[in-house]
């Protein structure tokens, strides 16, 4: 019987701000069997798409996207913070709630026309997941789909990536 997997999710209100509710999804991946279950779900939306290669948002999107990669027998490029990278990157600006950050991509890591899958654990605002597609579309890789463990749906991030298809395993208001 599948498990309900919002049962593996903790909330944490007031973190990291008064009036936030964290979302941590530490319960799911400390279980093997929900764990496996999520992954098996977007491997099998992943199969659906004919996917090349995963890339994946530091640093949740790893744990997310390389269980995947390893599934379907594809590689996984990391997208990183500011000065992880060695060699020549890619770059995409985003806003935060104070400030702005951005996420680096090895020039190298897609090829054009390589049909890449994006995760993350959480889409919230959007803001991360816009900035990795743009990564994506900067090197020529075609962005056919974005998988999450978890939406926040009253934040609407999935309008910020309307043009893109989303698969969101659990989903809070
Ligand atoms: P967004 O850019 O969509 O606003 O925020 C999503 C990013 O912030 C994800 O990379 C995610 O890891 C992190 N994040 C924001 N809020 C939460 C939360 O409630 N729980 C978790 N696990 N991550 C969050």
């Amino acid at each position: 019987m599948a498990l309900n997997l919002k049962d593996y999710v903790a909330s944490y209100p007031n973190f990291p701000e008064p009036g936030v509710t964290f979302r941590d999804i530490s319960p799911l991946l400390e279980d093997g069997e929900a764990y496996r279950q999520a992954t098996d779900e977007i491997v099998n939306y992943a199969k659906g798409k004919n996917v090349d290669m995963i890339v994946g948002p530091e640093a949740r999107g790893f744990i997310v996207g390389c269980p995947v990669a390893y599934e379907l027998g594809i590689g996984f490029a990391p997208a990183r913070k500011k000065g992880k990278l060695p060699g020549k990157t890619v770059k995409a600006t985003y806003g935060l709630e104070y400030g702005q950050s951005s996420l680096y991509l090895h020039e190298d890591a897609i090829k054009p026309g390589q049909r890449v899958l994006v995760t993350d654990d959480l889409l919230a605002t959007g803001g991360t997941i816009e900035a990795t597609i743009e990564l994506v579309k900067d090197l020529g890789g075609i962005v056919v789909g974005t998988a999450f463990i978890v939406e926040l749906m009253d934040l609407k991030g999935r309008d910020k990536i309307k043009d893109y298809d989303i698969l969101s395993l659990i989903k809070y208001n």
